[in-house]
C-alpha cells in the first residue's frame, strides 16, 4: 500500500494547511482549522478524503493524526511569537484515534514536546461519529475539557435531529455543515432551519460556526443569524502555513 509506505517512510510527504476562521463580530481571524494534504512524491496533491478513510481503516490513521496534531501547534506556536493575534488551532480527530487507550497520553506528550498551551488546541469530532459515541468517547472528551482543550462537533446537522443528545456532551462549539449554506433568499427553509439551530444552540451556551461560506449573502444571514464565526472559500480557501501567514497579515490590515 502506497499510503503505508508515505506515511511511514516518507511522512514529509504530508503537508498541513490551514483555513482560517473568522470572528463575525470583529470580522478578525480568531482561529484556523488543520486540513491535512499529501504531496505525493510523484508531485500531484491527493486530498484528505482521498486517503482519510483508508488510513482509518487500516490504523494508519493514528500515526498520521499524530504527525498533523504536532504540526499544527508547531506552526500556531509560530504564529503566536509572530503576534498574529489567532487564538487557537482546530484539528480533525477521528474515531479511531478517539478510541485509542493512549491518545490521550499522546495528546499530552505532544503539547509537552512543543509547548503549545492547551486552550489554544481545539479538537473536531464528526457528529455521525460522535452519534456511536460510548461511554469511553464521552469520558476521555471530558478529560480534554478539564485540561482546557476545547471540542467541536463537525459537520453538524447531518446526524442527530435534535439538539437535547448535546447537552449531555462535553462540547464547546458546533461546526454547521455546509450543506445548510443557503444559496440565496429564495432558500426559504434552509434559513429556518439555520437560524433555529443557531439560536438553539446560543441557547445551550454553544458558540456556532459556520462552515462552506461561499457568498457575503451568506455571511451577512449568518451575522443577522447571530453565528459567532464562519469558515469558508468566501475568505479563503486551505492555505500552505507560508501562505496563511502572509493572507492573515494583508487580511487584518
Ligand atoms: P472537514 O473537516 O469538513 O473540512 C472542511 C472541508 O471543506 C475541507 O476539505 C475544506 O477545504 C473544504 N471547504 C472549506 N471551505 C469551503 C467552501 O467554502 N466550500 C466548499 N465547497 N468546501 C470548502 P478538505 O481539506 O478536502 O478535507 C476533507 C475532509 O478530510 C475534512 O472535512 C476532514 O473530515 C478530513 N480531514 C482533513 N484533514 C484531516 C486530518 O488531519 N485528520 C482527519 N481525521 N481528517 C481530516
Ligand atoms: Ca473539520
Ligand atoms: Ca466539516
Amino acid at each position: 500500500l502506497d499510503l503505508r509506505r508515505a506515511i511511514t517512510e516518507s511522512p514529509q510527504e504530508f503537508v498541513v494547511f490551514y483555513q482560517p476562521q473568522i470572528d463575525l463580530c470583529t470580522g478578525k481571524v480568531c482561529s484556523a482549522e488543520a486540513l491535512v494534504r499529501w504531496e505525493h512524491k510523484d508531485g500531484h496533491r491527493i486530498g484528505p478524503d482521498h486517503f482519510i478513510p483508508a488510513a482509518e481503516a487500516t490504523g494508519l490513521i493514528i500515526q498520521l493524526g499524530l504527525k498533523v496534531l504536532k504540526q499544527s501547534c508547531i506552526d500556531f506556536l509560530i504564529w503566536q511569537e509572530i503576534g498574529m493575534g489567532i487564538e487557537r488551532v482546530c484539528v480533525n480527530v477521528s474515531m479511531v484515534q478517539l478510541l485509542r487507550s493512549d491518545f490521550y497520553q499522546d495528546v499530552l506528550d505532544t503539547l509537552q514536546q512543543t509547548g503549545m498551551p492547551a486552550q489554544a488546541l481545539e479538537i473536531e469530532i464528526t457528529e455521525t461519529s460522535l452519534m456511536k459515541e460510548n461511554d469511553q468517547v464521552v469520558q476521555v472528551l471530558q478529560q480534554f475539557r478539564e485540561m482546557g482543550i476545547q471540542i467541536a462537533i463537525d459537520d453538524f446537522g447531518t446526524g442527530y435531529s435534535s439538539l437535547g443528545p448535546l447537552q449531555s456532551l462535553p462540547v464547546d462549539r458546533l461546526k454547521i455543515d455546509r450543506s445548510f449554506m443557503p444559496e440565496s433568499a429564495k432558500d426559504k427553509n434552509d434559513l429556518a432551519l439555520i437560524s433555529s439551530v443557531i439560536g438553539l444552540a446560543n441557547s445551550l451556551a454553544l458558540e456556532v460556526i459556520a462552515e462552506g461560506v461561499e457568498t457575503e449573502y451568506q455571511a451577512e444571514l449568518l451575522i443577522r443569524s447571530q453565528c459567532q464565526m464562519a469558515q469558508g472559500y468566501l475568505y479563503t480557501a486551505p492555505l500552505s502555513q507560508e501562505n496563511f501567514i502572509s493572507w492573515a497579515r494583508n487580511y487584518s490590515q
